[in-house]
C-alpha cells in the first residue's frame, strides 16, 4: 500500500463533486466519451476537436475503396444497433454518416467545440490547464485522449518527391478535386489502404501501378448487401441484431482475434491455409503469383481481408511493380531498374506514425514532467488507459491496446466503462486524483511484453506494431482477459491523492 493509499484510506468520503471534463477528439471514442459522461451526469463536458467535423478516421480516411474489415454489426455502438447497414462489411461513407446520426441523436456537437486544436496540457494546482495556439482555455478536472491510434500520415521520405508534376496526395488526405477516370495513377504501399484503392479504382483508370515493397496475404471476403427484408427485420426485431451481434463476435473472436494471440492454433492454421488457397486460385500467372507471395507467415502483418484486390491487379491496366523506387521525377516514379513509370496522380498509402497518440499537444503531469520524456523509449500506460503521473487523464485506444484484432468501438465501450469506475473515485470524493502507480505499469508493460513475444505479430516480418525494439506495441492476450481487466479497476494498482481540507 502506497502512502496515498494509507491516507486516503483514512480520508473522508464527500458527496458527488460537479467536475468539468475535457474530451480530446470528436471521433469514435470521444463521441462515446461524450454520451456516456453525460449520461453519468457527470458533470460539464467539453470535446475540443481539431477539425470542423466529427467523425476521427472515418471523417479522414475518404479514399476511393474505403471500408471496415470488421462486420457491420459488430462496428457499431452497443447501445446504437443499426438496422440499415448496407452491407455485411460497411463502406466508410455510411460509418461516417452512422457516427454522425448517432452525434445528432445524442445532441453532442453541442458540447463539441470544432477548429480548436490544443496545443499543451499542463497539470497544476490539482487541474489540467488546457491551451491552443490561440491562448488558454477553461481548466479541466479529468481529460479523456480520444485522439485516435492511425492518426498522423506516414510521409515516406522518397528523393524528389516535391518534383512531382502531377498530384500527390496520402491516402488519409485524398484530394477529391484530382480527376482519376481515364489516368495513370500510382499507388505506393500495400496495406488495407492500398489494396482497397486498388480494388476500387482499377476499373476507372487508363493504368494503375503499385509499387509493392512487401507483398500481403490476403483473406478473400464475401461481402453481399442486405436485403429491404433484412432490414425491416432488424428494426421490427432488434434482437435479430443482437444474436447477429453475438454470433459474428464469437465466431471473429475465436477464429481471429484469438488465433492471433496464439501462432500455433489450429485457427491460424486455418488463417494461413485459407490466405495461400486465395493466392493459389485467384492468381493465374505463375510468375506474378509468386511476386504477390509473402515470404512471412500470414497475420503476421495486419492481415488484409479483400474481395477484389487479386482480380483487379490482374487486369490488363493494372501492374504490380516490385522493383524498388528510386526516385520521384516530375513525370513519374523511377525504380532502380531505370525505368520510369509515368504517372499522373501518385497516391501515398504509405501508413501512419503509430506512436504519436495524443502528440503533437505538449502533455506536462505531475512536477513538470513531459509526456514526451515519460515516453522517450515507447508510449506506454498501464492497461492502455493511465499513465504514471498524469492524474486523471484518461486515454482510449491509447498504447498497446487491442487494435490489432477487435473492434475499435468495442474496445472503446470497455475501456470507457472502466475509466468511468476511475472517474467516479474522484467525484465521489474518495480522491481528488488518481493515476496508475508505475510499479503497477512496469508489471503490466513485463508481462505483456513477455506474452507479445508468442503472438503471430513476432513471427518475422515488418509491421507497424512492432515497437523500436521489434516487440508488438498491442494487447497480446485473448479479447476474455481485456474484457476482464475492463470489468473492475484493481485499485491497489493505482495511486490516489487524497482531497484535503
Ligand atoms: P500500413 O498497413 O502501414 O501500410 C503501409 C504500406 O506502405 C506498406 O505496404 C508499406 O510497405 C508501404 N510503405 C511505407 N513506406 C514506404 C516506402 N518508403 N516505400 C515503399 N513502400 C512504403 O498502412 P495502411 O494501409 O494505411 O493501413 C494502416 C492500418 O489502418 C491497417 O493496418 C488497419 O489497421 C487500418 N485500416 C483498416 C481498414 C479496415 O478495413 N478496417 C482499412 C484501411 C486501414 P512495407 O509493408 O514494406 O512496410
Amino acid at each position: 500500500m502506497t502512502t496515498h493509499e494509507q491516507t486516503h484510506t483514512a480520508g473522508p468520503r464527500r458527496g458527488r463533486q460537479p467536475l468539468r471534463y475535457a474530451v480530446i477528439g470528436a471521433g469514435v471514442s470521444g463521441i462515446l466519451a461524450a454520451i456516456k459522461l453525460r449520461e453519468a451526469g457527470a458533470g460539464e463536458v467539453t470535446i475540443y476537436e481539431k477539425a470542423d467535423r466529427l467523425g476521427g478516421t472515418w471523417r479522414e480516411n475518404t479514399y476511393p475503396g474505403i471500408a471496415c474489415d470488421v462486420p457491420s454489426h459488430m462496428y457499431r455502438f452497443s447501445f446504437e444497433p443499426n438496422p440499415d447497414w448496407s452491407h455485411h462489411y460497411s463502406p466508410g461513407s455510411e460509418i461516417q454518416a452512422y457516427l454522425e446520426g448517432v452525434a445528432r441523436k445524442y445532441d453532442v456537437e453541442r458540447d463539441v467545440r470544432f477548429g480548436c486544436e490544443l496545443t499543451r496540457c499542463e497539470w497544476r494546482d490539482g487541474r489540467w490547464h488546457l491551451q491552443t495556439a490561440q491562448g488558454p482555455l477553461e481548466p479541466a478536472d479529468v481529460v479523456i485522449a480520444a485522439t485516435g491510434v492511425l492518426h498522423h500520415p506516414n510521409v515516406p521520405e522518397i528523393p524528389g518527391m516535391d518534383d512531382f508534376a502531377g498530384a500527390l496526395f496520402h491516402s488519409a488526405r485524398w484530394d477529391h478535386d484530382v480527376p482519376l477516370d481515364d489516368r495513370r495513377i500510382g499507388v505506393i504501399g500495400t496495406g488495407s489502404s492500398g489494396v482497397q484503392i486498388v480494388g476500387a479504382l482499377t476499373d476507372r483508370v487508363r493504368k494503375l501501378s503499385l509499387f509493392q515493397r512487401t507483398a500481403q496475404w490476403i483473406m478473400p471476403q464475401d461481402n453481399p448487401p442486405f436485403s429491404e427484408e433484412d432490414k425491416r427485420r432488424f428494426r421490427e426485431h432488434p434482437e435479430i441484431m443482437a444474436q447477429m451481434f453475438e454470433q459474428t463476435s464469437r465466431l471473429f473472436e475465436e477464429n481471429f482475434a484469438n488465433a492471433v494471440t496464439d501462432r500455433d492454433s489450429p485457427q491460424m492454421k486455418l488463417i494461413i491455409e485459407l490466405t495461400r488457397a486465395n493466392l493459389e486460385n485467384s492468381v493465374a500467372d505463375p510468375e506474378l503469383r509468386e511476386r504477390l507471395r509473402p515470404d512471412y507467415q500470414a497475420a503476421c502483418k495486419r492481415l488484409i481481408v479483400s474481395p477484389n484486390f487479386y482480380q483487379a491487379i490482374q487486369r490488363p491496366n493494372a501492374e504490380l511493380v516490385t522493383e524498388p523506387i528510386e526516385r520521384i521525377e516530375p513525370g513519374g516514379v523511377r525504380t532502380r531498374d531505370g525505368r520510369l513509370h509515368e504517372l499522373d496522380v501518385l497516391v501515398l498509402a504509405t501508413g501512419f506514425r503509430v506512436d504519436r497518440f495524443m502528440r503533437p499537444i505538449e502533455v506536462i503531469g505531475r512536477g513538470g514532467i513531459r509526456l514526451d520524456d515519460k515516453w522517450a523509449a515507447r508510449p506506454s500506460a498501464y492497461l492502455s488507459i493511465s499513465i504514471p503521473g498524469f492524474p486523471n487523464l484518461f486515454l482510449l485506444n491509447g498504447p498497446n491496446g487491442p487494435v490489432g484484432n477487435f473492434s475499435l468501438i468495442e474496445v472503446a465501450e470497455a475501456q470507457f466503462a472502466y475509466v468511468l469506475q476511475l472517474i467516479e473515485e474522484i467525484r465521489t470524493g474518495a480522491c481528488r486524483e488518481i493515476s496508475a502507480s508505475q510499479a503497477a505499469t512496469d508489471a503490466f508493460e513485463a508481462e505483456r511484453t513477455e506474452a507479445a513475444k508468442r503472438t503471430i505479430w513476432m513471427t518475422g516480418c515488418r509491421s507497424w506494431y512492432l515497437d523500436d525494439r521489434g516487440i508488438p506495441a498491442v494487447w497480446p492476450w485473448k479479447f476474455t482477459r481485456f474484457r476482464e481487466e475492463m470489468a473492475a479497476p484493481k485499485l491497489e494498482h493505482y495511486e490516489r491523492v487524497p482531497r484535503t481540507g
